[in-house]
């Protein structure tokens, strides 16, 4: 058996050659990691259902044109991806006051934002992904003007899209976290989604209760992480697709 060759590994996922110039394999892991990775677990089942989520999310968004990375799943933790020059940013939106925008300035958590709120932040570890502004972004050239302008403009049409996405079945999108890459073709490049949509990168709330089904519940020591992440895939109708050791989560 050859090896493959890992071209990237990160807390959540590992990267390898695709088998084909331009693809890659995208590899979840069931690590989960928080605070910037000074809280540490391994979540039996958490890839697979964030591999099945993504790739629900992606091919939605693709089907009303949102473009991204996603080609076809591979197996249960695996999917092919287009290969992309990832953009050094986090692109964050939110819908309602939650994590650090409730403490940073000072809001109550789960106050709907007047406006859906867009933010960058730089990826950097070591330097606890700083937030950034589009003065910092574009003189450090993370990134052009246009694709500053395009990022934005993708990112409210996800937020949009996924709001009545979740919503339908009973879902509130509080915010989420996205990451864009560039696709060359000849001279010309393009913006294009990339990484991943799950309950790690999303805050997810019951609609009715508000109760947590997204990564918070590691954060915060609420338990029943799988079982919540389930719960996003089984409303989203997806939990078919699944095997039996993820049903009803792992315990
Ligand atoms: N987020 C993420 N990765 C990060 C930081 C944030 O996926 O490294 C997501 C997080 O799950 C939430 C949104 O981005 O859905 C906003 O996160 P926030 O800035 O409130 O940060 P946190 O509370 O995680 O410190």
């Amino acid at each position: 058996m050859t090896r493959r060759k890992k071209i990237y590994e990160g807390k959540a996922k590992i990267l390898y050659e695709g088998p084909e110039p331009g693809t890659l394999i995208q590899y979840f892991k069931d690590d989960a990691t928080a605070f910037n990775a000074q809280k540490k677990a391994v979540l039996e089942g958490k890839g697979v259902i964030n591999n099945r989520i993504s790739e629900y999310v992606m091919t939605r968004l693709g089907a009303i044109g949102v473009q991204n990375h996603f080609i076809k799943r591979l197996s249960l933790r695996e999917q092919l991806i287009k290969e992309v020059e990832i953009i050094p940013l986090e692109v964050v939106c939110r819908n309602i006051a939650a994590g650090s925008l409730a403490t940073r300035l000072g809001l109550p958590e789960g106050q709907a934002l007047p406006r859906s709120i867009i933010e960058f932040y730089y990826k950097d570890d070591k330097l606890n992904d700083p937030m950034v502004t589009e003065e910092h972004i574009t003189a450090f050239n993370w990134a052009s003007t246009q694709e500053i302008d395009d990022m934005l403009a993708m990112t409210l049409r996800v937020n949009d899209f996924l709001s009545g996405l979740f919503g339908a079945v009973g879902i509130t999108l509080v915010d989420f976290k996205i990451e864009y890459g560039r696709i060359f073709e000849g001279d010309f490049s393009r913006v294009i989604l990339a990484d991943e949509i799950s309950p790690d990168s999303c805050r997810l709330w019951d609609s009715a209760t508000n109760e947590k089904l997204d990564k918070d519940r590691f954060r915060r020591d609420l338990g029943n992480v799988i079982e919540s992440y389930t719960e996003v895939a089984k409303r989203l109708g997806i939990m078919k697709d699944m095997p039996r050791v993820i049903e009803g989560g792992v315990s």
